[in-house]
Protein backbone atom coordinates (compact mmCIF):
# COMPACT_ATOMS: atom_id res chain seq x y z
CA UNK A 1 0.00 0.00 0.00
CA UNK A 2 1.03 3.68 -0.84
CA UNK A 3 1.99 6.20 2.35
CA UNK A 4 -0.99 8.34 1.66
CA UNK A 5 1.46 11.49 3.04
CA UNK A 6 4.15 10.70 -0.03
CA UNK A 7 1.52 9.77 -2.46
CA UNK A 8 1.85 11.89 -5.72
CA UNK A 9 -1.14 14.32 -6.36
CA UNK A 10 -1.83 16.30 -9.40
CA UNK A 11 -3.84 19.19 -9.76
CA UNK A 12 -5.77 21.07 -13.39
CA UNK A 13 -5.47 24.49 -13.24
CA UNK A 14 -7.71 25.45 -16.47
CA UNK A 15 -4.73 24.38 -19.33
CA UNK A 16 -2.00 24.56 -15.99
CA UNK A 17 -1.13 21.22 -14.30
CA UNK A 18 0.19 21.44 -10.64
CA UNK A 19 2.47 18.46 -9.39
CA UNK A 20 3.37 17.57 -5.63
CA UNK A 21 6.31 16.01 -5.06
CA UNK A 22 7.04 14.97 -1.29
CA UNK A 23 10.40 14.88 0.04
CA UNK A 24 9.82 14.09 3.74
CA UNK A 25 7.02 13.98 5.67
CA UNK A 26 7.40 15.07 9.97
CA UNK A 27 5.57 15.46 13.15
CA UNK A 28 6.09 18.31 15.27
CA UNK A 29 4.22 19.15 18.65
CA UNK A 30 2.27 22.37 18.47
CA UNK A 31 4.58 24.10 20.56
CA UNK A 32 7.58 23.62 18.63
CA UNK A 33 6.43 26.24 15.84
CA UNK A 34 3.40 28.23 18.29
CA UNK A 35 4.87 28.38 21.64
CA UNK A 36 3.11 27.78 24.61
CA UNK A 37 -0.01 26.23 22.56
CA UNK A 38 -1.12 23.33 22.85
CA UNK A 39 -4.11 20.64 20.47
CA UNK A 40 -6.57 21.11 23.12
CA UNK A 41 -7.01 24.75 21.85
CA UNK A 42 -8.24 23.19 18.54
CA UNK A 43 -10.60 20.77 20.09
CA UNK A 44 -13.55 22.94 17.66
CA UNK A 45 -11.87 22.33 14.50
CA UNK A 46 -11.28 18.69 15.26
CA UNK A 47 -13.69 17.90 12.37
CA UNK A 48 -11.60 19.54 9.49
CA UNK A 49 -7.98 19.30 10.89
CA UNK A 50 -8.06 15.48 11.87
CA UNK A 51 -6.73 13.21 10.98
CA UNK A 52 -4.83 15.08 7.97
CA UNK A 53 -3.28 17.98 9.93
CA UNK A 54 -3.40 16.71 13.21
CA UNK A 55 -2.64 13.25 14.35
CA UNK A 56 -3.99 11.59 17.06
CA UNK A 57 -1.66 12.30 19.48
CA UNK A 58 -2.61 15.88 18.65
CA UNK A 59 0.70 16.46 16.60
CA UNK A 60 1.09 18.18 13.46
CA UNK A 61 2.01 16.64 10.28
CA UNK A 62 3.78 18.77 8.27
CA UNK A 63 4.73 17.87 4.83
CA UNK A 64 8.07 19.11 3.00
CA UNK A 65 7.45 18.89 -0.63
CA UNK A 66 7.65 20.74 -4.20
CA UNK A 67 4.94 21.62 -6.39
CA UNK A 68 6.29 20.97 -10.36
CA UNK A 69 4.47 22.80 -12.55
CA UNK A 70 3.63 22.85 -16.95
CA UNK A 71 2.26 26.28 -17.61
CA UNK A 72 2.59 26.04 -21.59
CA UNK A 73 6.24 25.28 -22.52
CA UNK A 74 7.31 26.21 -19.60
CA UNK A 75 8.27 23.63 -16.46
CA UNK A 76 8.91 25.58 -12.97
CA UNK A 77 9.50 24.01 -9.79
CA UNK A 78 8.04 26.13 -6.78
CA UNK A 79 10.25 25.93 -3.52
CA UNK A 80 13.29 23.01 -3.59
CA UNK A 81 12.69 21.51 -0.07
CA UNK A 82 15.75 20.43 1.86
CA UNK A 83 18.16 18.68 -0.22
CA UNK A 84 20.13 15.69 -0.37
CA UNK A 85 23.42 16.14 1.96
CA UNK A 86 22.78 19.06 3.72
CA UNK A 87 24.10 19.84 7.72
CA UNK A 88 21.19 20.90 9.41
CA UNK A 89 21.99 20.54 12.83
CA UNK A 90 18.77 21.86 14.23
CA UNK A 91 16.87 19.65 12.67
CA UNK A 92 17.42 15.89 12.67
CA UNK A 93 15.13 15.11 10.48
CA UNK A 94 16.77 16.76 7.73
CA UNK A 95 20.24 16.11 8.43
CA UNK A 96 22.54 14.38 5.74
CA UNK A 97 18.85 13.36 3.42
CA UNK A 98 19.21 10.92 0.64
CA UNK A 99 16.21 10.67 -1.36
CA UNK A 100 15.37 9.79 -4.90
CA UNK A 101 14.08 13.66 -4.90
CA UNK A 102 15.48 14.17 -8.58
CA UNK A 103 14.93 10.22 -9.84
CA UNK A 104 11.36 11.16 -8.61
CA UNK A 105 11.19 14.50 -10.40
CA UNK A 106 12.54 12.61 -13.69
CA UNK A 107 9.28 9.88 -13.65
CA UNK A 108 7.07 12.53 -12.74
CA UNK A 109 8.17 14.15 -16.76
CA UNK A 110 9.85 16.59 -15.01
CA UNK A 111 14.23 15.91 -15.40
CA UNK A 112 16.54 18.22 -13.81
CA UNK A 113 17.99 19.66 -17.36
CA UNK A 114 14.44 20.54 -18.64
CA UNK A 115 13.55 22.86 -15.76
CA UNK A 116 13.23 26.06 -17.13
CA UNK A 117 12.77 28.66 -13.82
CA UNK A 118 13.02 27.84 -10.17
CA UNK A 119 10.37 29.76 -7.87
CA UNK A 120 11.48 30.18 -4.39
CA UNK A 121 8.34 31.35 -2.18
CA UNK A 122 11.20 32.64 0.35
CA UNK A 123 14.88 32.14 1.18
CA UNK A 124 14.80 29.17 4.51
CA UNK A 125 16.35 26.28 3.92
CA UNK A 126 13.55 24.09 3.37
CA UNK A 127 12.62 26.30 -0.08
CA UNK A 128 15.73 26.26 -1.59
CA UNK A 129 17.60 22.93 -0.68
CA UNK A 130 17.56 21.43 -3.96
CA UNK A 131 18.31 24.61 -6.24
CA UNK A 132 21.69 22.59 -5.73
CA UNK A 133 23.39 19.34 -5.65
CA UNK A 134 26.75 18.27 -4.40
CA UNK A 135 29.50 16.88 -7.42
CA UNK A 136 33.05 16.13 -6.69
CA UNK A 137 32.10 17.92 -3.17
CA UNK A 138 31.50 20.78 -4.71
CA UNK A 139 27.64 22.47 -4.37
CA UNK A 140 26.44 23.18 -8.30
CA UNK A 141 23.29 24.20 -9.55
CA UNK A 142 20.67 21.20 -10.02
CA UNK A 143 18.67 23.20 -12.43
CA UNK A 144 21.52 24.13 -15.23
CA UNK A 145 19.09 25.64 -17.82
CA UNK A 146 16.67 27.20 -15.54
CA UNK A 147 16.71 30.97 -14.25
CA UNK A 148 16.37 30.83 -10.53
CA UNK A 149 13.84 33.80 -9.66
CA UNK A 150 14.40 35.13 -6.32
CA UNK A 151 12.68 38.44 -4.72
CA UNK A 152 14.52 41.20 -4.47
CA UNK A 153 13.47 42.38 -0.99
CA UNK A 154 14.05 38.29 0.43
CA UNK A 155 17.52 38.48 -1.16
CA UNK A 156 18.51 42.10 0.19
CA UNK A 157 17.57 40.82 3.91
CA UNK A 158 19.13 37.28 3.68
CA UNK A 159 23.01 38.17 2.05
CA UNK A 160 23.80 39.59 4.78
CA UNK A 161 21.52 38.38 7.54
CA UNK A 162 22.67 35.41 10.34
CA UNK A 163 20.81 31.55 9.59
CA UNK A 164 18.54 31.00 12.34
CA UNK A 165 18.76 27.43 11.41
CA UNK A 166 22.25 27.31 11.06
CA UNK A 167 21.79 25.38 7.79
CA UNK A 168 24.18 27.64 6.30
CA UNK A 169 22.01 28.04 3.05
CA UNK A 170 23.65 30.94 1.93
CA UNK A 171 26.84 28.97 1.14
CA UNK A 172 25.86 26.12 -0.21
CA UNK A 173 22.21 26.74 -2.08
CA UNK A 174 22.21 30.66 -2.84
CA UNK A 175 25.75 31.53 -3.58
CA UNK A 176 26.52 29.00 -6.32
CA UNK A 177 23.54 30.25 -7.72
CA UNK A 178 24.76 33.24 -8.17
CA UNK A 179 27.71 32.62 -9.38
CA UNK A 180 27.04 30.80 -12.03
CA UNK A 181 24.92 33.51 -13.21
CA UNK A 182 21.48 31.96 -12.92
CA UNK A 183 19.49 34.05 -10.94
CA UNK A 184 17.03 36.75 -11.75
CA UNK A 185 16.27 39.08 -8.84
CA UNK A 186 12.13 40.11 -9.27
CA UNK A 187 9.65 42.01 -7.50
CA UNK A 188 7.52 40.48 -5.39
CA UNK A 189 4.38 41.01 -8.16
CA UNK A 190 6.58 39.80 -10.98
CA UNK A 191 4.76 38.16 -13.74
CA UNK A 192 6.01 34.77 -14.64
CA UNK A 193 3.84 33.94 -17.94
CA UNK A 194 0.51 34.47 -18.70
CA UNK A 195 -1.05 31.94 -16.30
CA UNK A 196 1.30 33.08 -13.34
CA UNK A 197 2.72 35.77 -11.33
CA UNK A 198 3.79 36.37 -8.12
CA UNK A 199 2.05 37.87 -4.82
CA UNK A 200 3.59 39.85 -2.12
CA UNK A 201 2.66 38.06 1.45
CA UNK A 202 5.40 39.38 3.68
CA UNK A 203 6.04 38.52 7.23
CA UNK A 204 6.75 35.06 7.56
CA UNK A 205 10.33 36.97 5.74
CA UNK A 206 10.05 40.19 4.54
CA UNK A 207 10.32 39.49 1.22
CA UNK A 208 8.04 36.48 1.30
CA UNK A 209 5.89 36.07 -1.77
CA UNK A 210 2.98 33.17 -3.07
CA UNK A 211 2.41 31.92 -6.56
CA UNK A 212 -1.11 32.71 -8.21
CA UNK A 213 -1.99 30.70 -11.20
CA UNK A 214 -4.75 31.70 -13.15
CA UNK A 215 -6.28 29.86 -16.09
CA UNK A 216 -9.51 29.61 -18.25
CA UNK A 217 -11.58 30.90 -15.33
CA UNK A 218 -10.00 29.06 -12.73
CA UNK A 219 -7.21 30.05 -9.85
CA UNK A 220 -5.24 28.74 -7.56
CA UNK A 221 -2.44 30.02 -5.12
CA UNK A 222 0.43 28.29 -4.00
CA UNK A 223 0.94 29.61 0.13
CA UNK A 224 4.77 29.27 0.70
CA UNK A 225 5.13 29.57 4.43
CA UNK A 226 2.63 32.50 4.94
CA UNK A 227 0.62 29.34 6.54
CA UNK A 228 2.73 26.46 7.80
CA UNK A 229 -0.13 24.38 8.74
CA UNK A 230 -3.90 24.95 8.30
CA UNK A 231 -4.46 25.72 12.18
CA UNK A 232 -3.82 29.14 10.98
CA UNK A 233 -6.93 29.86 9.41
CA UNK A 234 -8.87 29.65 12.44
CA UNK A 235 -6.23 30.77 14.16
CA UNK A 236 -4.11 33.42 12.41
CA UNK A 237 -2.71 35.50 15.12
CA UNK A 238 -0.76 32.69 17.19
CA UNK A 239 2.55 33.47 16.94
CA UNK A 240 4.80 31.63 14.88
CA UNK A 241 7.83 31.20 16.29
CA UNK A 242 8.91 31.01 12.64
CA UNK A 243 7.60 34.41 11.56
CA UNK A 244 10.17 37.07 11.25
CA UNK A 245 7.58 39.68 12.08
CA UNK A 246 4.32 38.55 13.98
CA UNK A 247 2.10 41.53 13.15
CA UNK A 248 3.04 41.79 9.90
CA UNK A 249 2.70 37.91 9.49
CA UNK A 250 -1.03 38.00 10.94
CA UNK A 251 -2.08 40.40 8.87
CA UNK A 252 -0.71 38.82 5.92
CA UNK A 253 -2.97 35.85 6.63
CA UNK A 254 -5.72 37.88 7.32
CA UNK A 255 -6.14 39.49 4.09
CA UNK A 256 -5.38 36.74 2.30
CA UNK A 257 -8.52 34.83 4.02
CA UNK A 258 -10.36 37.93 3.25
CA UNK A 259 -9.11 38.00 -0.37
CA UNK A 260 -9.52 34.01 -1.17
CA UNK A 261 -12.18 33.31 1.28
CA UNK A 262 -15.72 32.03 -0.22
CA UNK A 263 -14.10 31.64 -3.59
CA UNK A 264 -13.43 28.91 -5.77
CA UNK A 265 -9.51 29.21 -5.51
CA UNK A 266 -7.48 26.01 -4.77
CA UNK A 267 -5.42 27.03 -1.62
CA UNK A 268 -2.36 25.02 -2.25
CA UNK A 269 -0.35 24.57 0.77
CA UNK A 270 3.41 24.22 0.69
CA UNK A 271 3.42 21.96 4.52
CA UNK A 272 -0.01 21.14 4.44
CA UNK A 273 -0.20 17.26 4.57
CA UNK A 274 -2.23 14.98 2.24
CA UNK A 275 -4.46 16.27 0.85
CA UNK A 276 -2.73 19.88 0.68
CA UNK A 277 -5.05 21.22 -1.49
CA UNK A 278 -8.68 22.99 -0.61
CA UNK A 279 -10.41 25.90 0.03
CA UNK A 280 -10.30 28.82 2.23
CA UNK A 281 -14.38 28.45 3.69
CA UNK A 282 -15.52 31.57 6.73
CA UNK A 283 -16.57 29.27 9.68
CA UNK A 284 -18.24 31.67 12.53
CA UNK A 285 -16.02 34.90 12.72
CA UNK A 286 -13.09 33.71 11.08
CA UNK A 287 -12.07 30.82 8.55
CA UNK A 288 -11.42 27.08 7.86
CA UNK A 289 -9.35 24.98 5.39
CA UNK A 290 -11.77 23.00 3.55
CA UNK A 291 -9.69 19.90 1.85
ZN1 LIG B 1 9.17 26.10 5.20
Amino acid sequence: MTDRRYEQLSWKIGDVSVTRLVEVVIKAPINSLFPERSADELSAYDDWLRPHFLDADGDMTLSIHAFLIRAGELNIIVDTCAGNGKKLPLYEEWVDLNTPFLENMATLGFPADKIDRVLCTHLHFDHVGWNTHQVDGKWVPTFPNARYLFGTAEWEFWKDEEDPYESNALDHALKPIFEANLVDLVDSTHQICDEISLIPTPGHTPGHVSIHIQSQGEEAVITGDMFHHPLQMAKPGWIDAADAESSLAEKTRVDFMQRFGDTRTTVLGTHFATPTAGKIVSDGSGYKFES
